[in-house]
């Protein structure tokens, strides 16, 4: 039998956040989907989506008594239903070199997903190329060499402040000539200027197609779970800029549960790659959606 809730979601609903061994059951009435809407918006899942699985809840249910269990149950169904489809690992193509193009805002951890992915490519027995495209940020590619180094894959940068696209065009050849699987290219997060960087992302797309049509294959969004509802407005910005493909949710190790992931998932359906847990090379985990819905859950 499943053990009674205590602090999640349904537990605090029905027990109050403390531990109850009777695991007492109430109504499913305005009063308790209305309290349930007002935790699902507290755990980031924004207002829209919490009203969606409040409504999917109640569907059938409405003056039935449950148990903190079986709430349980219903939520975490509920959420694995929503976040299943788009809990995808990013998709490998037999096209070499596979170009993954990495945006995202400053800080939201994009030089430690690509080092952790350049790992984990590494070990698959693939080989790997980094281009350090956010060339205007001396720290940033220092930082890349940093992890290109752990990861035993080689950091393609230039000059400080030089043409991001010139050095994409330089890793596709280098990329290419090598027989590379696959080249990361970084991106600048400056959204301070957003047609600079519209500018600077569409001419480095151009620039790459001139080698391969197809390219870049893949274009990740790098968002970082501690920004809560943030992450909505990144991505409608982001898809503005770019042709996002799929997310990387960093910083779910810290005290954010990333409720926004449910948000993001209801609202643009976008394949969610990996989940950054930590700050070491092993760091990114698949995203599982039963796991995932379970630990929201609580
Ligand atoms: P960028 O500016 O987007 O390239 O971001 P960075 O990759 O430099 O990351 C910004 C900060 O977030 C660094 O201090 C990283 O160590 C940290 N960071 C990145 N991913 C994670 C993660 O999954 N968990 C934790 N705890 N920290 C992370």
């Amino acid at each position: 039998p499943a053990p009674a809730a205590t602090g999640g979601l349904a537990g605090r609903l029905l027990g109050r956040g403390d531990a109850r061994p009777d695991d007492p059951r109430r109504a499913l009435d305005d009063d308790m989907l209305e309290e349930l809407e007002d935790m699902l918006v507290q755990a980031d899942l924004g207002v829209e989506t919490a009203l969606r699985v409040t409504a999917n809840i109640a569907e059938g249910r409405i003056g039935r008594r449950v148990s903190s269990t079986e709430l349980k149950e219903l939520l975490a169904a509920e959420i694995a239903r929503i976040m299943t489809p788009v809990a995808r690992p990013l998709p490998i193509y037999p096209k070499k070199p596979q170009v993954v193009l990495v945006v995202g805002v400053n800080g939201s951890g994009k030089t430690t997903t690509i080092g952790k992915l350049a790992s984990q490519f590494k070990a698959a027995g693939k080989n790997v190329v980094i281009a350090a495209g956010d060339t205007f940020r001396a720290a940033a590619v220092e930082q890349l060499q940093v992890w290109g180094r752990r990861a035993g894959v080689p950091v393609m940068v230039a000059a400080q402040g030089s043409d991001p696209a010139s050095l994409a065009f330089d890793a596709m050849t280098r990329a290419e000539a090598e027989g590379a699987d696959l080249l990361m290219i970084d991106t600048a997060g400056r959204l301070q200027n957003r047609q600079d960087l519209m500018e600077e992302l569409a001419k480095i797309v151009r620039v790459i197609r001139k080698k391969d049509p197809d390219a870049p294959h893949n274009t990740l969004l790098v968002l970082d779970a501690t920004t809560g509802q943030n992450a909505l407005s990144q991505v409608e910005t982001f898809r503005k800029l770019a042709d996002v493909s799929g997310l990387v949710m960093t910083k779910l190790d810290g005290t954010a549960r990333g409720g926004v992931l449910v948000a993001l998932a209801d609202r643009f359906g976008l394949p969610i790659h990996a989940i950054g847990v930590g700050e070491q090379i092993d760091d990114l985990d698949a995203f599982d959606a039963e796991e995932f819905a379970r630990a929201l859950v609580g």
